[in-house]
């Protein structure tokens, strides 16, 4: 037998599914998390029922790829019972997608949800009286308790043993009653079924039935006005027929409620104008307690002495201050591998080539990917909890006001959200935008937010850069500067290539609650396996060969000075191209530039190539990375010839460069056109090049910077000030010659 469980976007569909089927699949609380179904089984007392977990969806038009896909679901696969999830706090906008599946002649029962809700607010909801009003089972449940959920997965398996002929609550509407009577006629003598359904979508001109009975639907709008909207009709009616047969299905003291704690919190959170600020401080909080070494600022304020000879407890805890519960864990993880790596070191024969990549390239690429984990999985905590609670769908709220003025909505700010997490989710998600501009436009801007895999890079630079002191807000800054680069570029990019209004936004807040300790564990559980999983394959596949490829020579022979090796030769033709940007200068110069061509494979790629490098140049035995500043890694970058400009352009280019092959194979996928994804990669390597170029010589030559922007900042003055003067002389001319 199969369920299907269909409803509107955040009714808990998901949450129903995993609570059914004991599955982890990801609750979100914004559009694209469910693009496709889901499918797991329910297993109770022998029986075995499949359950399909649809996409949640307002109306079963056919107007966006979540309308598409579940109304195909339900109309094609014929599921045995279709379990119409209910928010019972939303009612009746959540009924009007139940009076269409209704129409269908399928087997129904109506779930619900939410009742935990209603009962702290004191309501109370009428199961009966629904029921009664359409004719299906209703059962009250709380996906998020599991109250109720036997009872329903009863009343389904029986609703399954009856067939049921589809109602409509429509057809008797005057206006439309006549056409619909000789639809139905027209549907029944042709022996098709779904006829509810099906004559009022004909009425409706329905794309996707038109497409199925071409003859049919033609000739029901041939007895229609053409001037008529019928769509409108239909929708008033549907929502007339809530208002009055339903109004009291819910009942309790909802008008004496006074605001909510979410709206009370909300006053606050989304406030119009410290609502981004209060946004960007929570943010840099996370970032503080991840990644500082002066946790809580008494190092800054003196009140720790640093001692001269740091202990293991200085080592971990902090030396003249105290380190951030994230640093604390790092720093753990890296003693910890690097006194592995000097077993496995130790335990290899000297001076044989395999040693060297043993070492060097497999224990180097992979354990520095590793010591990493701890911060990834602190920082991707605190998102999971502001995910979980509800606040980062306040964020798309907040932003969508901001991102209607780059041609974008709250809409895509949803899917490069989750490109902080990772780009390929996040491309994939764009499914979602029904606007193909602004679809296009999303997919070209994901790779600018941050991923998991780029967070190594800014750490490792972070611990290293300025002696270590700064490094949460060098992280702090690279995030911001994606952010400031995807919204520069989406500005261009609206003015020349996309041009038009972005659609616009409609999104449920969902209300804040406590975030569930399973489903963030789950979250992290998620994200850690997938980083496990390309630590193990993609990087420790792709170490290997950049080890080959930079110690063995164009003739086949191992080599001495990598300066030698088949990369280092390549690199060292082309570095010159990278000299502006201040990181392909220098004896290491071609060093970078291998990194950051590794780095368009897989971001993880590039502190693990520079390590390795960096590592040959020491005996491996004797590196000690206790702190990354103190490593032959720390001296190589400290070292750069362009200074911290270069470092940071560096940073930038592999932040605003093509993301990793993964990305890109996500992005083809959604673009489908080998112009467009070339185009992709083009825009990607030019906006890198172009910023960090920018960064590397507004950093060295601040002070003409400086110069400039004054000169621009006065330019700009000046024109306003003449076109003002030019105004209120046109306007006192004009005055005049009355
Ligand atoms: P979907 O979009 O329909 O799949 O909805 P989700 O399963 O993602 O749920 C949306 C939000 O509602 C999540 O934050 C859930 O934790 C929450 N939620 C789901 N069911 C219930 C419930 O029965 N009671 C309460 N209080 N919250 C729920
Ligand atoms: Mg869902």
């Amino acid at each position: 037998m199969k369920v299907a469980l269909a409803g509107n976007p955040n009714c808990g569909k998901t949450t129903l599914f995993n609570a059914l089927t004991g599955s982890t699949a990801h609750v979100g609380n914004w559009p694209g998390v469910t693009v496709d179904k889901r499918e797991g089984q329910y297993r109770k007392k022998g029986a075995r029922i499949d359950i399909v977990d649809l996409p949640g969806i307002y109306s079963l038009s056919p107007y966006t790829p979540e309308e598409v896909v579940s109304r195909n679901f339900i109309i094609d696969d014929k599921p045995d019972v279709i379990v119409n999830v209910v928010d019972s706090t939303n009612l009746e906008r959540n009924l009007y997608l139940t009076t269409q599946i209704l129409e269908l002649d399928r087997p129904v029962v109506i779930a619900l949800n939410m009742t935990d809700v209603l009962q702290k607010r004191g309501q109370k909801a009428d199961a009966g009286k629904l029921s009664e009003v359409f004719g299906v089972p209703v059962v009250e449940i709380s996906a998020l308790q599991g109250k109720g959920l036997d009872e329903m997965m009863r009343a389904a398996a029986k609703a399954a043993d009856s067939p049921r002929k589809g109602a409509s609550v429509v057809d008797k509407v005057p206006a439309i009653a006549a056409i619909c009577e000789s639809a139905r006629e027209k549907y029944q003598s042709a022996g098709i079924s779904d006829i509810a359904f099906r004559s009022v979508k004909a009425i409706e001109n329905d794309s996707l039935e038109k497409a199925k009975h071409p003859r049919i639907v033609e000739a029901v709008r041939r007895e229609c006005n053409d001037e008529v909207d019928y769509e409108a009709i239909v929708a008033d009616a549907r929502y007339k027929f809530i208002a009055d047969r339903c109004k009291d299905v819910v009942s309790g003291k909802k008008e004496g409620v006074k605001l909510s704690k979410s709206d009370k919190i909300d006053r606050v959170l989304t406030h119009r104008i410290w609502g981004i600020p209060l946004f960007l401080l929570i943010m840099f909080a996370v970032f503080h307690l991840t990644f500082s070494e002066d946790f809580l600022y008494l190092g800054a304020m003196g009140a720790i002495p640093e001692v001269a000879e740091p202990t293991l407890v200085n080592d971990i805890f902090g030396n003249g201050a105290i380190n951030a519960p994230g640093t604390i864990l790092f720093n753990l993880m890296d003693i910890a591998t690097s006194k592995l790596g000097e077993v496995i070191a130790g335990a290899m024969p000297e001076g044989v080539w395999y040693s060297s990549l043993v070492n060097d390239g497999i224990v180097g690429g992979v354990f520095s990917v590793l010591s990493f984990i701890p911060q990834i999985l602190v920082l991707f905590l605190f998102l999971s909890i502001l995910e979980d609670s509800g606040y980062m769908a306040r964020v798309a709220f907040i932003m969508d006001r901001a991102f209607r003025k780059f041609g974008l909505s709250g809409k895509s700010f949803l899917p490069l959200l989750m490109c902080f997490g990772c780009a390929v989710p996040g491309i994939m998600a764009t499914k979602t935008l029904e606007d193909d501009k602004e679809r296009r436009m999303t997919i070209l801007l994901a790779p600018f937010f941050s991923c998991g895999a780029k967070l190594p890079i800014w750490a490792a630079f972070g611990a290293i850069l300025f002696r270590g002191e700064h490094s949460d807000l060098i992280v702090y800054s690279m995030y911001i500067l994606g952010i400031a680069v995807a919204i520069v570029s989406a500005i261009i990019l609206k003015k020349l290539v996309f041009k038009g209004e972005a659609s616009p936004f409609i999104m449920e807040l969902p209300e804040y609650h406590r975030p569930q300790f399973r489903n963030t564990m789950v979250h992290l559980w998620q994200k850690l396996k997938h980083y496990l999983f390309r630590a193990a394959t993609i990087i420790a596949g792709a170490t290997v060969v950049i080890w080959f490829l930079t110690n063995i020579s164009f003739t086949f022979k191992f080599v001495e000075d990598q300066g030698d090796s088949i990369l280092g030769q390549i690199a060292q033709v082309f570095s010159w191209l990278f000299v502006p940007l201040g990181f392909g200068m220098g004896e290491d110069g071609w060093k970078y530039v291998v990194a950051a061509f590794s780095g368009l494979i897989a971001k993880e790629m590039v502190v693990s190539t520079l390590g390795s490098f960096a590592g040959m140049q020491d005996d491996a035995l004797e590196v000690d990375t206790d702190q990354l500043l103190s490593t032959a890694l720390g001296a190589m970058v400290s070292g750069m010839a362009g200074g911290a400009p270069a470092a940071f352009a560096f940073m930038a280019f592999n932040l605003l460069s093509v993301p990793c092959m993964a990305a890109v194979g996500a992005a083809y996928g959604e673009l489908r056109s080998g112009k467009r994804i070339w185009g992709a990669v083009g825009y990607w390597m030019l906006v890198a090049y172009v910023v960090s170029a920018l960064v590397y010589w507004i950093g060295t030559y601040w002070w003409i910077s400086l110069i400039l922007v004054a000169i621009v900042a006065a330019a700009i003055g000046i024109k306003i000030y003449v076109d003002k003067t030019k105004q209120k002389r046109l306007a006192g001319g004009s005055e005049r010659g009355k």
